[in-house]
């Protein structure tokens, strides 16, 4: 008998007759993967591959990553720029120069009837660093509104927020190399595998080299749970509480670095004072975790010879989240855990650019982490913009979650989005789809015409992709990295950045000030404002050529050098005024929506691996929709039971805010007073949650609902589904 292959025909990989790898970084989560994109004799592209060369990915790429050339084609391509008076009315066809024309004169008739602010710009993580400065510089240099803001609001922004308050300024200490250096490794509300999966496998190829304690902070037994030498399921919403109760138990028994302390930090008195009040007998009763876990994680991380804390939306999308940025902050200035290898706080950053708008695109304030409240620095870019430094305001406007409620009261007249989808990323659908249809004018640009926000719009344009562009971006370990254009644009779409620049020829200041064509002009211009020997946002040193030839350079990079700087702080010199970091005292407060008699569950939400953000791409890429077609709800087996729900059933969740009808999926992995539905899909998820918002950041709680599962007629159920997922 003949077993194995040899009577079969051998597998034949098809050629699909590429004649040129084009390199650029993919376009969906900050990792930073180097890619590069095969192109055929006819000059499409056919193939992705990691670049083996590549510091960040070393060859590899997730199910994302690999089939990431098909997004050129992708369904749902916006073609040309459309129009309509009302939202309900059918759009028309315009040209590029009408629409820049129309929204010149809307945006100018709204600010002179209204007020400059009555216009407001939402950006996103998504497009190229040249590209937010622009708009930025367009924002706030020539249309003039103090009402800006990127999506960075709903991910990145009490990472922000905490570096800020903690250390001075933001930008994430550490790096990925980290994981080759640490000894002991607390993972926040981070489920590396579904979300970052190359930066997992850098930390996985680390620990199989050598051995070191990974314990895993999270209400959930995620993928990164599981493979952790300690799982904490931590109450929802009490981070501050453990982190309180492991500075408590480090400081009543001797473990700090004392030296370290004096040296570097201030505030230690009112810090100590704070933690004393949170011992772990106390602390377990409002976290969930024992008082022997919590003293031997204390023990185990102060230890440690170097110890890091990575963390994601576990710690950020909390009603708390800045002060739990700050709560790991405060745990690695104690035990001398920042800015050396393998001792460290970093954030993991969501979106491919979320780093470039918190750098560049003016958002919070000025670029280059610049302060609208700093006389200097408004009157350095003013005169560097070439505009009277009087035309800036003073603070900063509002967020993103402050605006839809300013548009809810009519402060806010016209609207316009780049490359965000608040009908599927912000909490409660219900009340923003309201609040869309009350603006006067709304602009959507983005790269897909059937994104859901687009059905609300009186404009909309078409942005060219990802690699159908020219520029960089900077991931979480602050490597800036190419992204070039490998295709050309489709259709009547256009770079974000042509899309700027014509806009900017129809205001005022555009006499004034210089606005440049090409990436690698813009590039300069960054680099420009960027030298200086105390800023740490330093990319003089870099130039485009250098960025490819090194697979992406890390700032600061100051002039003269050859290459970035890994790690930030090492010298222990904060930029606050006096050089020091500080210890924040933290006070817990309770204010969730909890579980009651009525939503008798916790509703928590994140991501599955197949998909990014709101599907817009992975929602028509064969494969990432093939593996995750519907929206899913993980439940415990026993809560089910209870309950008379069966897996593989359908069930309408209800909160106090609206439904939603998902298929339930048992699992242990879930605690019994939990469910948690993935957040990517439509009309799902976010029409339940709350979005209590973070007093610092103002960083929607995503995570922290209470909502009740009812049975439902299952035929019913499975057409509602099929209608809406319908593209
Ligand atoms: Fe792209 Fe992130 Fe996947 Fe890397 S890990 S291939 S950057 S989606």
């Amino acid at each position: 008998m003949l077993f194995g292959r040899k009577k079969k025909n051998p597998i034949k990989i098809a050629d699909k007759e590429i004649v040129d790898w084009k390199y650029t970084t993919c376009g969906y989560c900050s990792t930073g993967c180097s890619i590069e994109v095969g192109i055929n004799k006819q000059g499409k592209a056919v193939s992705s591959r990691g670049v083996a060369s590549a510091d960040v990915n070393r060859g590899k790429l997730c199910v994302k990553g690999i089939f990431e050339h098909e997004l050129f084609d992708t369904a749902g391509r916006g073609e040309t720029p459309l129009y309509r008076d009302k939202y309900i009315e059918d759009f028309r066809e315009i040209s590029w120069d009408d629409a820049f024309d129309t929204m010149a004169e809307k945006f100018k008739a709204i600010q002179e009837k209204y007020g400059r602010d009555s216009v407001a710009v939402i950006s996103t993580g998504q497009i190229l660093t040249e590209e937010f400065y622009t708009l930025g510089k367009l924002t706030r240099g020539a249309i003039g509104t103090n009402n800006y803001d990127g999506n960075t609001t709903l991910c990145m922004a009490s990472a922000v927020s905490g570096y800020k308050r903690s250390f001075g300024a933001d930008g994430p200490p550490g790096c990925y190399e980290d994981f080759e250096h640490t000894d002991c490794l607390i993972a926040f509300g981070s489920n590396l595998p579904e979300q970052h999966p190359i930066i997992y496998w850098r930390l996985k190829e680390a620990m199989e080299k050598r051995k070191f304690p990974l314990i895993v902070v999270d209400p959930r037994v995620t993928m990164l749970a599981q493979f952790a030498d300690m799982h904490l399921p931590i109450t929802p919403g009490t981070d501050v509480v453990l982190l309180n109760s492991l500075a408590h138990v480090i400081l009543d028994e001797g473990l700090e670095d004392a030296e370290y302390i004096n040296a570097h930090t201030n505030g230690y008195e009112e810090f100590k004072a704070l933690v004393a009040d949170y011992d772990p007998i106390t602390a377990a009763k409002i976290c969930g975790i024992d008082e022997d876990t919590i003293r031997n994680v204390a023990r185990l991380y102060a230890k440690a010879g170097a110890a890091m804390s990575i963390w994601t939306m576990g710690i950020n999308q909390s009603t708390h989240g800045s002060d739990g940025v700050v709560g790991v902050n405060n745990l690695n200035l104690i035990t001398g855990n920042i800015g050396k290898p393998g001792g460290t706080s970093l954030s993991i950053t969501g979106q491919c650019n979320a780093m470039g708008t918190r750098e560049w695109s003016s958002c919070s304030g000025l670029p280059g982490y610049r302060y609208l409240e700093n006389p200097e620095d408004r009157a350095e870019i003013a005169e560097f913009w070439g505009i009277d430094k009087e035309f800036f305001p003073k603070k900063r406007g509002l967020f993103q979650t402050d605006i839809f409620p300013a548009i809810e009261t009519g402060q806010i007249k016209a609207l316009w989005l780049v490359a965000s989808n608040p009908m599927s990323s912000l909490p409660n659908t219900e009340r923003i789809r309201k609040t869309l249809e009350k603006l006067e004018f709304f602009v959507v640009q983005d790269a897909y015409s059937d994104v859901e926000s687009v059905h609300y719009a009186n404009m909309y344009l078409p942005a060219s992709i990802w690699a159908e562009k020219n520029g960089c971006f900077t991931n979480t370990e602050r490597r800036v990295n190419r992204i070039t254009n490998v295709q050309p644009p489709y259709a009547n779409s256009k770079p974000d950045l042509w899309i700027f620049n014509q806009l900017a020829k129809r205001f005022n200041h555009y006499q004034q000030m210089n606005f440049p064509e090409t990436s690698e002009e813009v590039f300069e211009e960054m680099k420009q404002l960027s030298k200086g020997k105390e800023r740490n946002l330093d990319i003089s040193g870099m130039s485009y050529e250098k960025i490819e030839k090194n697979g992406g350079l890390q700032w600061p990079c100051r002039e003269g050098e050859e290459q970035g700087a890994q790690r930030l702080y090492v010298d222990g010199k904060f930029p606050y005024a006096d050089g020091k970091a500080k210890l924040i005292p933290l006070l817990f407060a309770d204010n969730n929506e909890r579980p009651d008699n009525e939503f008798p569950f916790w509703l928590n939400t994140g991501r599955v691996v197949e998909h990014f953000h709101t599907r817009t791409r992975t929602g028509k890429m064969g494969n990432c929709n093939k593996y995750s077609p519907t929206p899913y709800m993980e439940m415990n087996p026993d809560a089910a039971d209870d309950q008379g729900i069966e897996h593989m059933s359908y069930v309408r969740v209800v909160s106090r805010r609206s439904d939603a009808v998902v298929m339930v999926q048992l699992t242990q992995r879930i605690p019994y007073n939990m469910v948690f539905i993935p957040f990517h899909f439509h009309d799902c998820a976010n029409r339940l949650t709350l979005g209590l918002l973070d007093p610092y950041s103002r960083q929607p709680a995503f995570k922290q609902n209470a909502v009740r599962i009812e049975k439902i007629d299952q035929k019913e159920a499975a057409q509602r589904n099929v209608e809406a997922r319908a593209f």
